[in-house]
């Protein structure tokens, strides 16, 4: 360990009261308790694997003993059949939305496909789509293979240069609120309006965003959207993911994975396919009922949370972090993410030529963040259980694994 000059352990000793003052006054601070996290370990992946609320493992005891062992096939009945939508219904207000809107099941790649096919069929006669050129990779790839179905052109966009692409021969776009490897947040509001200007459709996917930003799908006018809910929800390893359709658009919702649960009338067995009213068609198959409770339970950390005051602190976070880093490190590592907080979300992406390696130092030192290609070091500030002072120690790793 390199011993820190004279001012930098000043500027620590400064970084370090400006945390406790934050941390004094946080309205979130109390979530931390929540979360099973192991000892010594600053956890900052929640961007990609949330941790894990401690109340999830006593429901799924109850799940695998009481519901599926005891009450077997009764459990159907008894609330088990109505968890996408009633799960759903708890995600609505997280992303502005009314609980008729939104529903559980499936991963986001799945939600990618149905909205992408459903979305294009609400827009006929429209022969291009377009996707955000960084966008994160599965949305990309499972766009294309919906525009090959539908002979439909993709084209690639900059956020920034949106307006440059768009036409009224575009059925809709598909935006990353948040680019995945900067941490870049994009503008949902102007985007959108820009994207009905056109006359085609917004079509956002807010993996990163969800549970850290007071989304509002509905007032903005969002027609289509999709997230995760094993990020910053907490909702455990391959979570089913959530869809959103406006309720406007529900009766034109024509996704292309008619399973039987999506059916208006599942037990009647008819061979012919109807849509079930409302968002309720976005259903597909038998979903993954252990997982979606434990989805369930996870969310009981999201009571009462303001997402204003989750916002307030991911800003808070992050900008104390990047500033630690200015100040405890020469110009060793770059910081990618936008210095403006209002242009970032929860993540602070660093590149460094040794990010892979800095990964796994970091590891060993109790920081767990994760690498990108090329060169990326992400880290995420979930404002449930990350604190200010969580935020000087993550940048102090850093400057003691660079040495
Ligand atoms: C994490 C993430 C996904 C993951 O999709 P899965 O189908 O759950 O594997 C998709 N899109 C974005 C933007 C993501 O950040």
């Amino acid at each position: 360990m390199t011993e820190l000059t004279e001012d930098r352990r000043m500027s620590l000793a400064s970084l370090r009261e400006r945390a406790a003052e934050f941390d004094a006054i946080d309205p979130l601070a109390r979530c931390r308790e929540l979360f099973a996290l192991p000892d010594g370990v600053i956890y900052l992946d929640g961007n990609s694997l949330g941790a894990c609320p401690a109340s999830v493992g006593a429901s799924l005891d109850d799940v695998i003993r009481r519901q599926w062992a005891e009450r077997l096939i009764r459990s159907w009945d008894e609330g088990w059949w109505e968890t996408p939508e009633r799960v759903g219904a708890r995600i609505a207000p997280l992303v502005g939305a009314e609980p008729g809107e939104v529903v559980v099941g499936d991963s986001t790649s799945v939600n990618i496909f149905k909205l992408a096919i459903a979305g294009a069929r609400m827009k006929p006669g429209r022969t291009r789509v377009v996707v955000d050129a960084s966008t994160f990779p599965t949305n990309g790839y499972i766009i294309e293979s919906a525009a090959r179905l539908l002979g439909l052109v993709v084209t690639k966009a900059d956020p920034r240069s949106l307006g440059d692409v768009l036409g009224d021969d575009v059925a809709f776009v598909m935006m990353n609120h948040v680019d995945y490897r900067t941490g870049e947040l994009w503008d949902m509001a102007s985007l959108t309006t820009m994207t009905h200007d056109s006359g085609a459709l917004a079509f956002w996917d807010v993996c990163h965003s969800v549970g850290i930003y007071p989304l509002e799908f509905d007032s903005l006018g969002v027609d289509l959207a999709a997230g995760c809910t094993y990020k910053y929800l907490n909702g455990g390893p391959g979570a089913p993911a959530f869809l959103y359709v406006r309720a406007e658009l529900q009766s034109e919702f024509d996704q292309p994975l008619t399973g039987w649960h999506g059916h208006a009338d599942p037990f009647a067995m008819t061979p012919e396919y109807a849509p079930a009213g409302g968002i309720l068609r976005g259903r597909v198959g038998t979903p993954p009922l252990i997982s979606m409770l434990a989805l369930d339970a996870a969310l009981d950390a999201y009571d009462g949370v303001s997402l204003t005051a989750a916002r307030a602190k991911t800003e808070t976070l992050t900008t104390l972090y990047i500033d630690s880093v200015d100040a405890l490190l020469d110009n060793d590592v770059e910081i990618i993410t936008p210095r403006n907080p209002h242009h970032r979300a929860g993540q602070v992406s660093v590149a460094h030529p040794r990010a892979k390696e800095l990964v796994k130092e970091l590891s060993n030192v109790g920081v767990l963040a994760d690498f990108r290609e090329p060169n990326i070091v992400r880290q995420g500030f979930s404002p449930l259980y990350i604190s200010h002072a969580d935020a000087v120690r993550a940048a102090e790793a850093l400057a003691l694994v660079l040495g």
